[in-house]
């Protein structure tokens, strides 16, 4: 089984269009959308939803209003700002769970044994089926933190199916950025393709995102999408990627087919047998011979 981990260094470059094509591609895989704060292969891929799950990113304080003697010793120990009260009227202050980053200072100092301090159901996830195979993903709530610690859960959930349906590949639609997200998306993958796009931001990213990659010794590879918008820029990523050792196993060239494909809720290499396409399916051909 080979884990293929493909990211960006930021959102909108077509990362997702293309690990979509691939689920298309691929022969026996499972897909995994790690792209947690921003999920949206299933914007494409349709899933079934077979098994549904609370996520818990950690602990968060909760004031009970029956025992709080209102002595604000709370709201004066954390460093948050997550204690207040609602208004003039309020008797007891309130944690908001935006806000409250789990510390438990609150619960500690508390006089009146008035701070319960439970597991948080932060989101949801899933393992659902497609019309290409199963596929593993999450729906994380608005402004929740510790999306590493889900992205973690996923990818463990998709290897852990690859490995009972004796599956060959895991395809992961990995997290945008440098931080804990993509972090948690990429460590111990066996490779990881990079798609970029040749704007003066998508070569900055890609430095950024390979300078990550050589840190975990992770093989990666480039892709540059849209890459004739800019051919001089697109062959400085060329030359750029060359020096830190990371080959371009493909460019795909711009076509509105990309969004259609989006609209029509299919992936692009199904949606038209065009030029694009054939970009495509040479880009799996040299992906499939990196993965070995
Ligand atoms: S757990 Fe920490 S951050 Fe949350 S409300 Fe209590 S003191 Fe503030
Ligand atoms: S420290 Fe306890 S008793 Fe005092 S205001 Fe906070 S929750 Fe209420």
């Amino acid at each position: 089984m080979k884990e293929l981990v493909v990211i960006s260094g930021k959102g909108g470059t077509g990362k997702t269009s293309i690990v979509a094509a691939f689920a298309a591609l691929a022969g026996k895989k499972v897909l995994a959308d790690c792209d947690v704060d921003a999920a949206d292969l299933h914007l494409v891929l349709n899933p079934r939803i077979k098994i549904r799950k609370d996520f818990s990113g950690g602990k968060k304080a909760r004031i009970l209003e029956d025992n709080c003697i209102a002595c604000d010793r709370c709201m004066e120990e954390c460093r948050f700002d997550a204690i207040r009260y609602a208004d003039n009227t309020s008797d007891t202050p309130r944690v908001d769970p935006i806000f409250c980053e789990g510390c438990a200072v609150c619960f500690r100092v508390c006089p009146a044994n008035a701070v319960s301090f439970e597991p948080a159901v932060n989101g949801e996830w899933y393992t659902s089926s497609t019309n290409y195979g199963p596929m593993v993903h999450a729906k994380l709530g608005i402004a929740e933190g510790n999306s590493g610690k889900l992205v973690t859960l996923i990818r463990q959930e998709a290897i852990d199916i690859a490995r009972r349906d004796n599956l060959d590949y895991v395809i992961v639609d990995g997290s945008p950025g440098i931080g804990c997200p993509v972090i948690a998306s990429i460590t111990g993958a066996n490779l990881v393709l990079v798609v970029t796009e040749p704007t003066l931001s998508g070569r900055h990213d890609l430095l950024r995102v390979a300078k990550l990659t050589a840190h975990f010794r992770i093989p990666t590879v480039v892709c540059i999408n849209k890459w004739d918008i800019n051919p001089d820029i697109t062959e400085q990523i060329e030359e750029e990627a060359k020096e830190h050792g990371i080959k371009v196993a493909g460019k795909i060239r711009y076509d509105s087919s990309f969004t259609e494909a989006q609209i029509m809720k299919t992936s692009v290499v199904e949606y038209t047998g065009g030029a694009v396409s054939g970009d495509i399916k040479s880009l799996w051909q040299h992906i499939l011979y990196e993965l070995g």
